[in-house]
């Protein structure tokens, strides 16, 4: 066995390598300070991870099931894949494990006022289920656009008490919903909590997010380990929006370096048309109080991402994903619109489990992943959400 990897970012400030950071106002300066004082405390104190832990599990529904895929295995070929069942969380998608994690440590520095950001309405569903179930008022920025698009999520995020507040500004998408939060949360320092919704944004966001879902990978060991006497798998591959169910699947494997790490942007209509593969075609960039890969034109202004799927349609990606890319210790790939639709297709028809369209990515690129594992090889896809939410879309395309 190779010797492990020494990995141990981010640095005090934040910084992977030359990503991340804290790019932000001044006045927001002191917030992110207590933020990272409250955050180091309560993630070193049992009493706050008994806590996390009893809501994962009675409300969350953790452990997740790790289930064996043999009719999508062999399909794929000599290959042994096993399926992280995140979708099975409340909610359906990975998203609630760090918004429970977020709103306890509001709750502990006594924030009374909770305002999140959000594209499709997944992270804002997830904000403001937590909310209700802390009895907290919860804003969640929106883009017009998207509130059209997703009025679904906008009628679940009302029924669960929060204000859904419609941003007008520039594409009126993702990107714009984010710069009103941060801009109500400069003008709310004192008593608002911001809830992000992936490993983004300035720190310690990034390593907080990532925290709160390491029980991904964590359970994923203990989990294999039961099923097939080996804890760690050959390979381990999740989709990339933001990057934050693929680092908390990532984390606790990144020291072994014989588990290969894959993870999958979306293509859109190909890397030559739309898409919102930031980490393929990306430079690197400032936006939302991080450096990382970033889709800009030549002038460096921020490009519209496209996918099919609104979870990964986000021009960004988190600072850490783009130090392991330089890193080379992901491997990272993206996927069309098209082989997305044949993934959620693939896990259906084969599994009976139908998948979001962001997973999906994942799911579709397994068929490049096989042939770079070893025969009879173990590996693990992280299935981060179910595809209740996309069944109009996919009806659309089929
Ligand atoms: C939001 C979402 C994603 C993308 O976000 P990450 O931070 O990259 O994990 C992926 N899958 C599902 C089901 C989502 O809801």
């Amino acid at each position: 066995m190779s010797a492990s990897v020494e990995y141990s970012a981010p640095d005090s400030a934040g910084r992977f390598g030359p990503y991340g950071g804290a790019f932000v106002p001044e006045i927001l300066i002191p917030e992110l300070q207590a933020l990272r004082t409250a955050f180091a405390e309560a993630w070193a104190s049992n009493t706050f991870k008994d806590r996390y832990h009893a809501l994962l599990q009675t409300y969350v529904g953790r452990p997740t099931a790790l289930t064996r895929a043999d009719r999508l295995s062999e399909v794929l070929g000599d290959v042994q894949i096993f399926l992280k069942r995140e979708d099975l969380c409340h909610t359906g998608a990975h998203k609630i494990n760090n918004t429970i994690g977020q709103i306890l440590l509001a709750r502990q520095m006594g924030k009374t006022r909770i305002i999140a950001e959000t594209g499709a309405g997944q992270h804002g569903v997830a904000t403001a289920t937590v909310a209700a179930r802390f009895g907290l008022e919860c804003i969640v920025y929106m883009g017009a656009e998207d509130m059209q698009r997703q009025a679904l999520n906008v009628a679940r995020m009302e029924l669960l008490g929060a204000e859904v507040r419609a941003v007008t500004s520039g594409s009126q998408t993702l990107k714009d919903a984010t710069n009103e939060a941060i801009r109500d949360w400069v003008s709310n320092p004192n008593d608002t909590f911001y809830i992000i919704g992936s490993v983004v944004g300035p720190h310690p966001y990034p390593v907080m997010v990532r925290s709160f879902h390491c029980v991904i990978g964590e359970e994923t060991k203990s989990q294999l380990e039961a099923a097939t006497g080996r804890a760690n798998p050959d390979a381990l591959v999740a989709c990339v929006g933001g990057g934050s169910n693929a680092i908390g699947l990532f984390y606790p494997f990144i020291q072994d370096p014989e588990v290969q790490l894959f993870g999958v942007e979306a293509a859109g209509e190909g890397l030559n048309g739309r898409h919102a593969a930031t980490l393929s075609r990306g430079k690197p960039g400032v936006l939302h109080g991080a450096l990382s890969y970033l889709l800009q034109d030549t002038q460096g202004q921020v490009k519209l991402a496209h996918s099919i799927s609104a979870g990964l349609d986000y021009p960004g990606v988190g600072p850490e994903h783009a130090w392991l890319k330089d890193l080379e210790r992901v491997c990272y790939s993206a996927i069309t619109d098209t082989e997305a639709l044949y993934g959620v297709r693939l896990l259906s028809c084969t599994e009976g489990i139908i998948p979001a369209l962001e997973t999906a990515h994942a799911i579709a690129a397994l068929k490049h992943i096989v042939d770079r594992v070893r025969p009879g090889g173990t590996i693990v896809v992280n299935c981060s959400g179910r595809g209740d939410k996309d069944m109009q879309t996919i009806m659309a395309r089929s």
